[in-house]
């Protein structure tokens, strides 16, 4: 499932192809989304250019001269930019928007991602989806007063905290696990049992683990024109997701899986606690 440092990844990827480019076309094959896709797209777009594309949680918000789009990867989208020469539609691509030379296409086999059109950009950041957000992990609102306050309210398991997404948006399963580590916390530690210091440990740790992941990912991505769909994740050196029984990188005690909320967890014993 494409998590937030694929989402920036995509977002920075399409801009560097496609700001300030105007729409020329727009080929919709499939209307039937989580949100149904408009058909007339093309006439909607139309002659528009794109300006910006905003990213909140994992939507990105695109904005054009006179109307906005508000995206979705869902559980299995992605969304490249192909040089309109090289194109052959393959099985779940469901729309291209064409500009000029360049074709952007969104391919989904599940199909639980969408594209929905706004009239305005008013009323795409008004999406009801978007007013639910909690803070952006990357962002100055994401500190550790704001965070420890936040986790004062709440004796639910730290990983349940963050992964919710009402109080930070983005931190995925396995991004959970790895900051954890690194701030030395256990994923079932109450949140409001958290110390100050502690919680500004795994502040610093959630925008660490993200960054990097981005980073990995834009280098991944560095010839986006052509880049074959990646999926989801890029952190290719875990400390301790997905590494039950093999010994911690720091400590040499077995790593261990739990699950909360019906979600895998992994932890070192000896340094998390
Ligand atoms: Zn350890």
């Amino acid at each position: 499932m494409p998590e937030l440092p694929e989402v920036e990844v995509t977002r920075l990827g399409l801009l560097r192809k496609l700001k300030n480019k105007k729409c020329t076309g727009a080929v919709v094959r499939e209307t039937r989304f989580r949100k149904p896709l408009r058909a007339d797209l093309e006439e909607l777009l139309f002659n528009q250019t794109l300006q910006d594309i905003k990213r909140r949680g994992k939507y990105l918000i695109w904005l054009f001269d006179r109307s906005a789009l508000v995206t979705h990867l869902g559980m299995s989208g992605s969304m490249r930019v192909y040089l309109q020469a090289d194109v052959e539609v393959q099985k779940h691509d469901h729309l291209d928007l064409i500009f000029g030379d360049l074709i952007m296409r969104y391919h989904d086999p599940r199909r639980f991602g969408f594209v929905a059109y706004f009239p305005d950009k008013e009323s795409a950041f008004a999406m009801p989806e978007l007013q639910r957000l909690g803070v952006e992990p990357l962002s100055e609102d994401f500190n550790s007063k704001f965070f420890y306050g936040a986790l004062r309210q709440t004796s639910l398991p730290i990983k349940t905290s963050l992964i919710r997404g009402d109080i930070v948006v983005g931190v995925g399963n396995i991004y959970c696990s790895e900051s954890l580590f690194l701030a030395g916390i256990h994923p079932k530690t109450k949140s409001n049992r958290i110390s100050k210091k502690r919680v500004s440990a795994l502040t610093d740790a959630v925008k660490e683990v993200l960054q990097s992941s981005i980073e990995l990912g834009g280098s991944t991505l560095r010839d986006f024109v052509s880049a074959e769909g990646q999926s989801g994740y890029y952190t290719l050196n875990n400390n301790v997701y997905g590494r039950e029984g093999q010994p911690c990188k720091k400590c040499g005690t077995l790593i261990k899986k739990v699950q909360i909320d019906g979600r895998s967890t992994f932890y070192c014993p000896h340094c998390q606690h």
